[in-house]
């Protein structure tokens, strides 16, 4: 599909995106920019083959690319998108692969006079804990969603081969507006993410005196193995989607008052009401899954 390939932030998503794309022959070649700081992935990147180059100058990494896919936290894109403005070409394909997209956007009319026709906005929902090129796999996106969120200003064509890439390296790729999509992860991917951070905080805190992590037993492995997810990298969405995260916090809290209300007044079958309705709300969520 493209001579050139460059992934700018080689690491789990970056990384993964740059085997799966050699992997289905979709480029010939890979490079890989980052700052002084990335250079020992960067390094890693190139012993193990995913990336062929790397140069922590953006310019010389975008150089004759055709595609370019910024695969870093959301934070650091605002500044990205103000170096790559300079070296902006109208006929290179641009995504991105962050977790919040009204960020993106954001960040993207803040850098462009004018909004690029040329840039898919992109989030691959596939992942993992780990962090860094060590962590990338060749099947990450396999049989995953891809979501794709083009704005108006988005030309067909590049929507059209943005879509053609993701399906090629596995993935089922729909495409929804930038609202709904903040809106959705917001509920099923962040607010969770902060839950387990919470929870694993809360707990923490007493295992320095307690001890209690000795006995954890299975529930709160599943329960919490999001809590093992880069801080960095979550910070950012956090702050990326507050506007989505903060009213499903409260709603949250209402939930969980409700709980504790009805515990304290003995309410049995409200309570079992409770445990049930979400019960059947997650064998359905499982059947629709499946
Ligand atoms: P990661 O930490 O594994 O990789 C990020 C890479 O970006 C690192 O190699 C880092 O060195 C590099 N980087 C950071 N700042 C940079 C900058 N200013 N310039 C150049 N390089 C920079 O993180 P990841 O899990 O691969 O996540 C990358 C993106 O994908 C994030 O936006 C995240 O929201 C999104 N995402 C993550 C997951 C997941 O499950 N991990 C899933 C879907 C989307």
């Amino acid at each position: 599909m493209f001579n050139k390939l460059c992934i700018i932030g080689a690491g789990l998503i970056g990384g993964s995106i740059a085997i799966s794309a050699r992997k289905h022959q979709l480029c010939n070649d890979i490079s890989a920019y980052g700052r002084e700081q990335d250079l020992e992935n960067l390094q890693r990147a190139k012993e193990l083959g995913v990336i062929d180059s790397y140069s922590t100058d953006l310019a010389e990494a975008i150089t004759d690319a055709e595609c370019v896919i910024i695969a870093t936290p959301v934070g650091a894109m605002p500044a990205l998108f103000r170096q790559l403005q300079a070296h902006w070409d109208e006929s290179v394909l641009y995504m991105d692969a962050g977790s919040t997209k009204g960020s993106v956007i954001k960040a993207l009319e803040n850098a462009f006079a004018r909004l690029p026709n040329n840039f898919v906005p992109a989030h691959p929902i596939a992942g993992a804990e780990n962090s860094g090129v060590e962590a990338a796999l060749d099947n990450l996106f396999d049989n995953k969603r891809l979501i794709l969120t083009p704005i108006a200003e988005t030309d067909k064509k590049f929507i059209q081969l943005a879509t053609e890439f993701w399906q090629r390296i596995g993935s089922a790729v729909s495409s929804m507006s930038v609202d709904q999509h903040d809106a959705v992860l917001a509920a099923t991917s962040h607010l969770p993410h902060i839950l387990a951070f919470s929870l694993v905080n809360l707990l923490g805190k007493k295992d320095e005196t307690a001890d209690i992590f000795k006995y954890a037993a299975g529930g709160f492995n599943d329960f919490t193995r999001i809590a093992s997810s880069d801080p960095t990298m979550w910070l950012d969405i956090c702050m990326a989607n507050k506007e989505h995260i903060l009213p499903l916090i409260n709603e949250l809290c209402v939930e969980l008052n409700e709980v504790k209300v009805k515990l304290e007044n003995n309410q049995a079958q409200p309570l079992y009401d409770t445990f049930s309705y979400a019960q059947q709300a997650r064998q359905r969520f499982l059947k629709q899954h499946q």
